[in-house]
């Protein structure tokens, strides 16, 4: 499991999650995590341009440099080792993760996150396990929590090396990570079996629907 942390969450009460003086809801959050190679961005891209609710990723700072197709401030806010220690350091991140070995860190900023919410948006985290349990373990932000995973480990080491994206000692760490993770799974509210990405984003998308009509 790579290390993580996250800083003491005292800010104002502007962030709770949230109904308005109206006891109206406005924004809720949603926590998705899984395996790499479990298709999650794919299911999370899709969900949001197809579900009919007011959907939005929350974008993530890292310092892992982007992959061939990745845009800047769309699949992650690419920034050096010095900004992403700034930013941990000025409180910018909910949560965040710094992996020592590999060495790339990631962080879900605080302000995006704050002014979806407000603005009535269902704001996606997709992050991994140490950093969802760290957001459950904040109790103003109370998130529908969603693990997504391919079913088994050889259909997500089948899946990664299909990606291509990583070198052997890379998939290796991944999949070390994935089995690790998968034992979180009973701390989310829902396990998602990823089989096809249509299917997957209509179970989810019905879930998100039931939720809000409840
Ligand atoms: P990738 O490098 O494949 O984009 O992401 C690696 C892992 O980092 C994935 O499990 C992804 O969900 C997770 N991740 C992405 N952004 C964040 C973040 O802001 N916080 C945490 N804790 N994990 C993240």
């Amino acid at each position: 499991m790579p290390e993580s942390s996250h800083p003491p969450d005292d800010r104002p009460d502007q962030e709770h999650a949230p109904s308005s003086a109206a006891g109206q809801s406005l924004g809720r959050l949603i926590v998705i995590s899984g395996p790499s190679g479990a298709g999650k961005s794919t299911v999370v891209r899709a969900l949001i341009e197809q579900c009919d609710l007011p959907l939005e990723l929350s974008v993530s700072a890292t310092t892992r440099p982007p992959r061939p197709g990745e845009v800047d401030g769309r699949h992650y806010h690419f920034v050096s080792d010095q900004e992403f220690q700034r930013l941990r350091d000025a409180d910018e991140f909910i949560e965040f993760k710094e992996v020592f070995g590999l060495g790339h860190h990631y962080g879900t900023l605080r302000q995006q996150v704050a002014t979806g919410l407000k603005s009535g948006k269902w704001v996606i985290l997709e992050i991994d396990v140490q950093g969802a349990l760290a957001v459950f373990e904040n109790p103003r932000w109370n998130p529908i929590s969603l693990f997504i995973h391919p079913g088994n480990m050889d259909e997500l080491e089948h899946r990664l090396r299909q990606r291509g994206t990583e070198d052997e000692a890379k998939l290796t760490a991944r999949l070390e990570t994935a089995a690790k993770e998968m034992r979180y799974i009973g701390r989310y509210d829902y396990e998602i079996i990823n089989n096809s990405v249509d299917h997957t984003v209509a179970e989810i998308c019905q879930i998100l629907r039931d939720l809000k009509e409840s």
